[in-house]
């Protein structure tokens, strides 16, 4: 499965996941993560072509094994009863995650287009 996760600089390819952590992240302090896809190229949101959801994970220092912090499911893409691009409803594929750890670790993200798969991201979580 993991050949089926693509990956390519956020700047340059809409489908990575770009990952940004809340400056004064802590261990004594709750953590925020921004995740989202198409920031700096924006990606397709019609009915036909969209995100349909990003997955955090984060492996802490040491750990052999990630913990799945959350997972956001992308479910509004124009769909409506009178067809495709019709409801002028569309989700933002963008969340934000809380947690709280004491040892610092990699964040992890994982995307998914309808029209182009599985993607990822990651970067490094430094603890003040
Ligand atoms: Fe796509």
């Amino acid at each position: 499965m993991k050949e089926l996760f693509q990956n390519a600089d956020w700047k340059k390819e809409k489908h990575t996941p770009v990952i940004e952590v809340a400056a004064g992240a802590g261990k004594k302090r709750l953590i925020e993560v921004a995740v989202s896809v198409g920031k700096e190229i924006p990606h397709p949101n019609t009915t036909a072509h969209h995100i349909c959801w990003i997955e955090l994970y984060f492996l802490a220092e040491g750990e052999k094994n990630p913990c799945q912090v959350g997972r956001a499911e992308f479910n509004a893409h124009g769909a409506s009863v009178q067809g495709p691009d019709t409801s002028t409803v569309y989700t933002k594929p963008e969340a934000v995650f809380y947690f709280n750890t004491e040892k610092p670790g990699k964040l992890m993200a994982a995307s998914f287009c309808n029209i182009h798969g599985l993607w990822e991201g990651e970067a490094d979580l430094g603890l003040v």
